[in-house]
């Protein structure tokens, strides 16, 4: 059997020129080893597979090499290169500090630091993992690292940088590496395919690469696992399969269904999906890409940010150009905030599902809640909102009461039950005391001068409705004395006179419970709180003028007092609302037993 080396091995670089995609640091080193400035300590710091050992075996080769050419590369013919990629060579020490991290082993590398190459000028010593070191490692090490003899030179090699002590950081020369590029991958991946004699599409090769997360070392794994699978052809559709990739071409139709609103088929396929074994998370992260993708193809210059070969580029260009801007943006938060929500979901399926119809919806052009696209929410006014909600449950406590029955008993009394009301119940209505914004509080005016010209002209109707008093017409009284039954009458009838615009003072009047103090000719009016007070006196010359007019009595005063707390009423449920009219009215028990009502 041939003997099967590794294509990770196989193609280690063996020159600064070979390494792939470090290009700025190569140039560096070869530029200190041309002049003769070397450091007595590097330290090589990048994530894992991206050339920081195989920099430091050329390095190591090339400052030893005794004909390095004019590029300032060793010349691979002298004895000293022929040792070195023989791997016989006693000028390179590798010691890897994950597994050999106590201090003996530092003790016997610091023995061997002392002794001087027999041939070439320099000793290499390579500590890859130098953050594994043990503490005691560490300081065992500190004093050679600041003084090593002349003949050593140490290359320090970490994925961690963090953990390195700062007395070690200051010994070094640090160099950084770089994730490579997908394109650097693909490019060195397809010249190895070339060399083997394996047939390659560029799609498949993206694949691998992207999958390798910009280490050279795990794309040439992936490539020789695939390579075997695929026998010789690396195709793409094999290339997902062996790697157990999500096709783009599931995105691809998944956008193009939402474009043409089948969310039918955008279930199916997502369905599809999850029955070949994907997680419902890796999809949205890759649809979340997909339309990352398709922005970045929407201009020139952004182009190049895509990791694809370039006729799946030439896909997302294309497709793009069926996608309005606002639906991408939107789509990219949807998936993005799909995908936060995911692991705190019960249901992640039903997530996702959702996901797909909002997105759908988007591309209909439609405003969806919680998409960032919803229109700008505008602080209503309270009292607009409580006249249009429920005038009779939320604030007002005195018209919570069924309509007030003309109750025959209490006449002169006051006509409020003294059940403590919960302060909280009108704490959280802002009172302005002026009366400037009180009266564009009555025509809904916005605290947020989000009214329309419209509103304003509304409102100073409105005003001048309120303002314009009827004079009092003593041929057409008739005198009737004061009372409450008829007076409660009176108010709902003003309470019809009211405009639209007045609802809430329409419906405030026609629950009201007026008191008729003891001089006979004046009534008084309960307000919860000064806002409504003061509402209230705003219509006081309005109500007096309807009021003696039709009790025939010019004497007659409306008078708003600020009730004490004691006095409000309580808020009633709606049952309790009807026990209270079963109270009021026995015609209703009678009803109830005939029937066989049950009361809920
Ligand atoms: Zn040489």
């Amino acid at each position: 059997m041939e003997n099967y080396i590794v294509s990770a091995r196989k193609y280690r670089p063996a020159s600064f020129d070979t390494v792939v995609g470090q290009t700025s640091l190569t140039v560096t080193l070869k530029n200190a080893i041309k002049n003769g400035k070397l450091a007595h300590a590097y330290l090589f710091c990048g994530p894992r597979g991206v050339g920081k050992t195989t920099c430091a075996r050329i390095f190591a080769k090339t400052i030893n090499c005794l004909n390095p050419n004019e590029n300032g590369e060793a010349c691979n013919e002298c004895e000293s290169c022929k040792a070195f990629n023989e791997q016989r060579s006693y000028n390179i020490h590798e010691l890897d500090a994950a597994s050999n991290n106590s201090v003996e082993d530092i003790r016997q590398l610091i023995e061997q630091v002392r002794i001087p190459p027999q041939i070439g000028k320099y000793k290499v010593f390579i500590i890859d993992e130098v953050h594994m070191l043990s503490t005691a490692a560490f300081n065992a090490f500190l004093k050679t690292l600041e003084e090593p003899p002349h003949h050593a030179i140490f290359i320090l090699a970490t994925t961690e940088k963090h953990k390195l002590l700062p007395t070690i950081l200051s010994r070094c020369q640090i160099y950084d590496f770089n994730r490579m590029k997908v394109e650097d991958i693909v490019a060195h991946l397809a010249s190895v395919a070339a060399k083997e004699g394996i047939t390659s599409e560029p799609a498949a090769l993206n694949v691998i690469a992207q999958k390798a997360d910009g280490g050279m070392r795990d794309a040439l794994s992936i490539f020789d696992q695939v390579a075997s699978f695929c026998g010789g052809n690396i195709t793409y559709q094999r290339t997902i399969e062996t790697l157990n990739v999500l096709d783009h071409e599931y995105y691809f139709k998944i956008v193009d269904f939402c474009l043409e609103n089948k969310i039918t088929e955008c279930m199916l396929t997502f369905n599809e999906i999850l029955s070949k074994g994907f997680d419902g998370q890796h999809f949205i992260n890759g649809l979340s890409s997909h339309f990352r993708n398709l922005l970045m193809s929407r201009d020139a210059q952004t182009v190049k940010l895509i990791e694809a070969s370039d006729d799946v580029r030439e896909r997302y260009h294309a497709q793009a150009q069926k996608c309005e801007p606002k639906f991408i943006f939107t789509a990219m938060k949807l998936c993005n905030d799909c995908d936060l929500s995911y692991k705190q979901s019960q249901n992640r399926r039903l997530l996702v599902e959702l996901t797909l119809i909002q997105v759908a919806q988007t591309a209909q052009g439609e405003d969806v809640p919680g998409s960032g696209r919803s229109p700008r929410k505008i602080l209503r006014p309270i009292f607009r909102q409580i006249a249009q909600s429920n005038p009779a449950s939320v604030v007002v406590p005195n018209t919570q009461t069924p309509s007030p029955a003309p109750s025959p008993n209490v006449a002169g009394a006051p006509a409020v039950t003294a059940v403590p009301k919960p302060q909280t119940a009108t704490g959280h209505v802002m009172a302005p005391t002026n009366s400037q914004p009180l009266r564009r509080n009555l025509t809904g005016f916005s605290i947020l001068n989000a009214v329309s010209d419209k509103k304003r002209q509304e409102e100073e109707v409105a005003k001048q409705k309120i303002e314009k008093v009827p004079q009092y017409d003593s041929s057409a009284a008739t005198t009737r004395q004061l009372n409450v039954k008829d007076l409660t009458i009176e108010l709902k009838r003003f309470a019809l006179t009211l405009s639209q615009d007045e609802t809430a003072m329409a419906s405030r009047f026609n629950n009201i419970e007026p008191t008729i103090l003891e001089s006979g000719e004046t009534f008084e009016v309960l307000a919860e709180n000064p806002v409504i007070q003061s509402m209230y006196n705003k219509y006081v010359p309005k109500v007096q003028a309807f009021i003696q007019q039709s009790f025939g009595n010019p004497n007659i005063r409306m008078v708003v007092r600020l009730s004490e707390v004691t006095e409000r009423k309580k808020v009633l449920s709606k049952f309790e609302q009807l026990q209270q009219l079963y109270k009021d009215y026995d015609a209703l028990v009678k009803l109830q037993k005939a029937f066989g009502l049950e009361m809920n």
